[in-house]
């Protein structure tokens, strides 16, 4: 039986009653900003919160004065209407980051994101005809404009669209692949999980360095459907090696009356070359080379939202298209909007690399970034303590593209007497918006080849701010 008279009890009656805060001028403004219910949970949270550490001993009349308890309860509020997706200032100069979003949006897809997420538009619906039309037309003809592919589509992203081809294409029956390409990306894409997910079967060929087109051949079997070349993305294998050229293999499929499907990873659409960048096939080029069908991911060297572009033969595409998972891992309309605007810049690829943050940045001369260092260090010089110095420095692609390939860059190396670099780091990443750089040998290195021109005073207001 409750004891109302023991003296563990007492305490409890200085808690306010929870109408009496609700009434009051402060919780109003509060009930203006989030609305009334979040209000009064927080509250009643509260005072159960305080209710227990009365009885505990661990709480006094300070804490339950009605002031001190919406005060609590206005910076709880306060805390979960900041949203989680906070920006970051990427100083990493891991150009395709993937845990901060992979590509930035160029301007002109920001523009038509908005406009597609705004008001209603033909999403499914042909203005010309008046009646139901085709969801990703606009993007599949840009597709096969730039690529020379037949046909076209675009699904949630790569690991969706290989997937969803194995799916419709290899089951029931076998798909061939290289041990020298059984790759895991990130964690959660592992080609034989991918494959067995599908319903199809794996048979594994060759050796870890070593697979010929006779290794394939052997493989061909009654229950064979797919050849599959997949690009080892973010590992590379050097010295004794050998695979199969693509015309090999899709002649091969072409005699067998297989699918050669190549998962390209990164796919890029322009030769890298011209960026300064080492030679990587490029979607256009394995389709040169026979493959029937070749997927590849729209946020890494593409430059544009996530997604899943699927290219390569009108016969397979349309079997694809009536597959009962392509409802599941179609993309929505903000999605499409950002990859037309994002594939129209190639239409002109001196502009893509101009207008794509991905492209720009990869691009970017050591010269730029020399300048950009130099003004960011000018505009840490006042800042009493801190020591900011340019110092040469290596990058990286990212986004498992072009393992292995270093770009040279500028870092402006911060380090101060007073707060150790992991904790500098780390107060720089909780400021808003966030600065992520890296700490070596005792310093903070912020990498100018992934930070814009118009960063540079905000990581300097951070900087201030932090040190204060
Ligand atoms: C990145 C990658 C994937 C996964 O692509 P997502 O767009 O991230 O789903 C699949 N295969 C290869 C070879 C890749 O490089």
């Amino acid at each position: 039986m409750r004891d109302t008279a023991s003296p563990d009890a007492s305490p409890l009656r200085l808690l306010p009653q929870v109408q009496r805060l609700m009434d009051s001028a402060e919780a109003a403004t509060l009930v203006a900003a989030h609305g009334r219910a979040p209000v009064l949970k927080a509250v009643r949270d509260r005072l159960d919160d305080l209710r227990t550490r009365l009885r505990a001993g661990e709480a006094d009349a300070t804490a339950a004065a009605p002031a001190a308890i919406l005060a609590a309860v206005a910076e709880r509020l306060h805390g979960e209407a900041a949203p989680r997706l906070r920006r970051v200032i990427n100083a990493t100069g891991i150009v395709l980051h993937t845990n901060l979003g992979r590509a930035p949006l160029a301007a002109e897809a920001v523009a038509a994101v908005s406009e597609a997420a705004t008001g209603y538009l033909n999403l499914e619906y042909d203005l010309e005809e008046g009646r139901r039309g085709s969801r990703t037309q606009g993007v599949t003809g840009l597709l096969c404009e730039l690529t020379g592919a037949e046909a076209a589509l675009v699904v949630n992203n790569n690991a969706a669209a290989v997937l969803l081809v194995l799916a419709a294409l290899a089951v029931p029956g076998e798909a061939v692949v290289s041990r020298g390409e059984l790759v895991e990306i990130g964690g959660s894409f592992r080609v034989p999980d991918v494959v067995a997910q599908s319903g199809a079967r794996l048979v594994e060929v060759g050796t870890t360095n070593k697979t010929r087109i006779s290794d394939y051949a052997r493989a061909v079997g009654p229950d064979t459907r797919v050849l599959m070349k997949v690009h080892p993305s973010n590992y590379r294998i050097q010295g004794f090696t050998a695979a199969p050229e693509r015309s090999e293999l899709a002649a091969l499929a072409r005699a067998h009356g297989l699918v050669a499907l190549e998962d390209l990873g990164s796919g890029s659409l322009i030769d890298l070359r011209s960026l300064g960048l080492p030679q990587e096939p490029t979607v256009q080029d394995s389709l040169a080379a026979g493959m029937d069908l070749v997927t590849c991911s729209g946020d890494k060297l593409l430059g544009g939202p996530q997604a899943g572009l699927i290219l390569g033969r009108a016969d397979l595409v349309a079997r694809l298209k009536a597959h009962p998972l392509m409802r599941a891992l179609r993309v929505d309309r903000m999605t499409l909007a950002a990859l037309e605007a994002t594939l129209k810049l190639y239409r002109d690829p001196e502009r893509a690399v101009a207008r794509i943050p991905a492209l720009a940045m990869l691009a970017a001369p050591v010269a730029v970034l020399e300048d950009r260092a130099q003004r960011l260090r000018a505009l840490l010089a006042g800042l009493p303590g801190l020591g900011a110095e340019v110092q040469s420095g290596t990058g990286f692609v990212g986004g498992g593209s072009l393992p292995g390939v270093e770009l040279p860059t500028r870092v402006v190396a911060l380090n101060t007497p007073t707060i150790e670099s992991g904790d500098l780091a780390r107060r720089l990443r909780r400021h808003r918006p966030a600065v992520v750089g890296r700490v070596k040998d005792g310093r903070l290195l912020l990498d100018l080849r992934t930070v814009a021109d118009s960063e540079l005073p905000e990581i300097a207001a951070a900087c201030r701010a932090v040190l204060a």
